[in-house]
């Protein structure tokens, strides 16, 4: 066919020449999609560099173009926020710390008129911080239990009373109370019997208890904490 023919013949057959457009475009399309990507790969800066610009001139696209991608991915971008903070870890605690020393007193003020304006919240943040504390961790074996029992003797540490064959086995309890965020340990750890156990509740022994007694078990205590 001559070029002139062929003129002819394309403005004689517009949609098998469309057709043949997209059949080629759709031929190619690996390809072409293969090299586009590696040069995004090769021109991070230049993308970088349009991908703001437009964003700056279509502020609305772009805020729902994140939106939607934030949604969609969002195991995706928690393995992403997560592999950020573990690289910027120490960056970031070296940074509050200086931003906290530099800024105490606006801090303590700005907390302060916070509190005062959500009481509510003081107190939620105050049972948060006593759940906390309750939750001290507490390792405490069975061979630490059998080295407290024979220490006692099977005594209650306040009253001396022995226990009697008809009663169950003395409850160990915290000597500093658990409460208050001591854990159980072999220098926290005592044998009392019932009724000095519910005398005693969460209080610490010095409210409870004379100063002698309390001298006297914390004197086995830090005994048998050295072991
Ligand atoms: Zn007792």
């Amino acid at each position: 066919m001559s070029k002139s023919s062929q003129a002819l013949w394309r403005k004689n057959n517009p949609e098998k020449l469309a057709e043949y457009g997209r059949r080629d475009y759709a031929k190619h399309r690996k390809k072409r999609s293969a090299k586009a990507k590696e040069w995004r790969l090769k021109n991070k800066e230049k993308m970088a560099s349009y991908r703001a610009k437009w964003e700056s001139n279509n502020p609305e696209k772009a805020k729902a173009t994140k939106q939607k991608w934030t949604t969609e991915n969002k195991e995706k971008l928690k393995v992403i926020n997560k592999a950020w903070h573990k690289r910027n870890k120490k960056a970031r605690n070296e940074y509050a710390s200086k931003y906290y020393a530099e800024h105490k007193e606006e801090i303590r003020v700005r907390k302060a008129k916070y509190a005062q304006e959500h009481p509510e919240m003081l107190r939620k943040s105050e049972r948060a911080r006593r759940a906390t504390q309750l939750e001290v961790a507490e390792y405490f074996t069975p061979k630490m239990e059998g080295l407290v029992r024979s220490v006692w003797d099977n005594r209650c540490a306040i009253c001396g009373r022995k226990k009697r064959p008809d009663e169950r086995r003395f409850p160990i309890d915290h000597w500093l109370p658990l409460s208050k965020g001591h854990a159980l340990s072999l220098s926290n750890a005592v044998l009392m019997c019932p009724q000095c156990n519910i005398k005693k509740g969460a209080k610490y022994p010095c409210e409870v208890y004379s100063e002698e007694t309390v001298i006297r078990v914390e004197t086995i205590l830090s005994e048998n904490g050295r072991n």
